[in-house]
Order: C-alpha cells, then structure tokens, then sequence
C-alpha cells in the first residue's frame, strides 16, 4: 500500500476530536445514544456495550431489549425503555447487534431511523443488505474478520489474506463506513477518495470475549456526540486500544475492565 492509501492517527489528533462538553452544554447537547443489545441468550453484551456507550462522550444512554433488568443493575445511569427502538424516545445515534441474537425487528427498526447507527455482531447478519445502502444519515459496520467473510461471501482466510480490499469491497457494497477489527483496525468510506484510518493502539490481550460490544458502545457513543462515522469509528479504536493496553498491562484482562479503562486513555489523549 502506498501512504495516500493509509492513515494513522495521533493523539494530537485524537484529542481535537474528543467531544468535550462546552461551559453551556447540557445532557442532550452532548448527545443521547440508544444501546439495541442483548438478548435473554446473552445479557452480557447489553451489559459491555453500555458500558462503553457510557464512557463514549455522550450525555446519556438509553437501552432497548431484553437485557433491561441486567443493565440497571450494572448502571443505575442507564434509561431503560421497554419499547422498541422506534418509539424510544429521544436518541441522537444507535449502536445496534451485540448478542441481538435472532431480533431481526429490532434491527430493523433502528436501520429505519434517521440518525447515525453503528451496526456490529449479530446486527450485521440480521440488517437488510438494501435497507442499509438507503439509509441517508451516517452508517458504521464494525465486522470482525469472520463477521466481514459472511456479508463478503467469502471465506475469513482470504478476508485475512486482504483486508483493506475487504473494507473497501464492504464500505462500497452497503454505502456505509465500515470498521475491520482485528490485530489492526482499519476503517473505510465508500467512495474510495479517503484514504483507510488504520489504528494499531491495541493489544492482542483484547481479544477476549465481549471486548468488540465494548467497542460498540464506545463508538456509538462518539457517534451521538455528533462525530462521523469515520471519526467516530476510528476514534473509538483508538480509546479502546489504548484503554485495552491500560486495562492489561501484560496480563490477561476482561472486556469489563477495559471499558473501565475508557476514561484513563481519553485523559491520557489530551494530556499529549
Ligand atoms: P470482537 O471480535 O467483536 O469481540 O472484537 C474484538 C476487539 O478486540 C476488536 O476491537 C479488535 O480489534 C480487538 N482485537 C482482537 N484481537 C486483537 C489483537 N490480536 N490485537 C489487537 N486488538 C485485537
Ligand atoms: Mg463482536
């Protein structure tokens, strides 16, 4: 690859992205993320994706699903609703699939809403593949390699094998802005004019399982916070890189701690 076709950012320009609350900023100025997660199979995911959504920028959380009780329990700061993602209420942005399970409604009630959505793990199998490409306002796919292989129709050795065709083939295939985790995380716009943010502030301690819902939360969260979804994605990979080596500092580490970690890597950033 030559160098327009890859960037990396620094903490300098992390730090000019933060969403930082003005003096005169309320709640809803900083943003209200909705967290669509979880399901009675996998609780856990709700719990890690707010978690991060908690830590993102944004000035509130909201959750929808099953896993209600679960997340109060967790973050009594959660505003919990008990409908769908459609008559929530106020939401500036969603993050929507982690342990979804088979809520195909849910899904396909937030690709449906006029804000900016991140669609990650089950959401990505459950999400209409031309509901996606309509939708107008901001779109982030935030596949793993096996997650990428599935809406590619390819095997995960040759998404492996070439992973920056992979993200471009997929930014363009949905319209949509689309995240590739892995040892490195690359993100891609359609368009193909944008050179792919590659960010490598991880560490293989963070493969560990429920750190992408993390991850999820956290991006979702920048996203309400009136990021794009170029910036909020690869902001987001940077805070939870560097909040998963803080988290770990060479030893393993569960996903809880490395949302935990969130605020120490933001604070970090901005001190340079
Ligand atoms: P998921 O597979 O959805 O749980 O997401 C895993 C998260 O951990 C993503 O943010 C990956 O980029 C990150 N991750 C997984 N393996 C590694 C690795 N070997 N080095 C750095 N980050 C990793
Ligand atoms: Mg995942």
């Amino acid at each position: 690859a030559d160098g327009a076709e890859l960037e990396a950012l620094q903490h300098a320009d992390v730090a000019r992205l933060l969403p930082v609350p003005a003096a005169e900023s309320d709640k809803y100025r900083r943003g209200v993320v909705g967290v669509a997660a979880g399901s009675d199979r996998y609780p856990g995911a709700a719990v890690l994706a707010v978690a991060g959504a908690l830590r993102g920028g944004a000035g509130a959380v909201r959750y929808v699903g099953a896993a209600g009780d679960a997340v109060i329990a967790r973050y009594p700061e959660t505003l919990v609703s008990d409908t769908g993602p459609a008559k929530a209420g106020r939401v500036q942005a969603w993050a929507v699939g982690p342990g979804a399970g088979e809520d195909a409604a849910t899904v396909a009630e937030v690709v449906a809403a006029e804000v900016p959505v991140l669609i990650d793990a089950d959401g990505l199998r459950l999400a209409d593949r031309a509901a996606v490409r309509a939708r107008t306002a901001p779109t982030l796919l935030t596949p793993h390699a096996g997650e990428a292989a599935a809406l590619l129709g390819v095997s995960r050795a040759e998404v492996e094998a070439g992973r920056l065709t992979a993200v471009r083939e997929l930014a363009e295939a949905y319209g949509a802005t689309v995240l590739l985790k892995g040892s490195t995380t690359l993100v891609a716009d359609p368009g193909g004019g944008a050179p792919v943010r590659v960010n490598a502030t991880g560490t293989p301690w963070l493969a560990t399982a429920g750190s992408g819902d993390v991850l999820s939360g956290v991006a979702g969260s920048l996203l309400a916070a009136g990021l794009s979804a170029r910036d909020a994605g690869s902001v987001g990979a940077y805070l939870h890189g560097l909040a998963g080596r803080l988290a770990a500092r060479g030893a393993p580490v569960r996903a809880h701690q490395v949302a935990e970690a969130v605020g120490q890597a933001w604070r970090d950033v901005v001190r340079g």
